[in-house]
């Protein structure tokens, strides 16, 4: 299907929709704070600068524009123009997101992804009753015994015996 936007229109339209993806964040934020959690946003010092930091529940969020992070859903749908290009940008953000992830992880944290999708479609009560499920079990793990760190030793053990 021909896009109905020129090239250079497309990459503008493009670039709105990278800056209308602080919206879902601002909401999430809201239902956070709502939880009574404390939290810091887009910490420079961990990888990937994540959205939400969550110290106490040493818990990560990051809000992902379904475009922008090739989420298969209907807003993260790529257009025919320059497919290519836009294909390639999206992989890349994939794998940095996965590198990040990956590095979050072994540092210790817990790590959840919102999606753009979620936000938008969920009423308030539902976007916390979402994110209250994602920190009850962050909340869960950084209960056990040892904290943290054990959780963490538990799951690279898991790996390395591969169960
Ligand atoms: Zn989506």
């Amino acid at each position: 299907m021909a896009d109905v936007f020129s090239r250079r229109k497309r990459s503008q339209v493009m670039a709105a929709i990278r800056s209308a993806d602080t919206k879902p964040e601002m909401a999430v934020r809201r239902a956070v704070h709502a939880m009574g959690l404390r939290f810091r946003l887009h910490v420079p010092s961990l990888p990937g600068r994540p959205d939400i930091v969550i110290r106490k529940l040493s818990t990560a969020i990051q809000v992902k524009g379904c475009f922008w992070h090739g989420h298969r859903c209907l807003k993260g749908r790529v257009p025919g123009v320059n497919r290519g290009y836009w294909l390639g940008k999206i992989a890349g953000n994939r794998s940095r997101d996965k590198r990040n992830e990956r590095r979050l992880r072994s540092m210790g944290w817990s790590v959840k992804s919102v999606w753009e999708c979620r936000v938008r479609r969920s009423s308030a009560a539902e976007l916390a009753e979402h994110l209250r499920a994602l920190v009850e079990r962050s909340r869960a793990r950084a209960a056990w015994p040892g904290g943290r760190r054990a959780a963490t030793r538990r799951r690279s053990a898991r790996r390395v015996t591969g169960r």
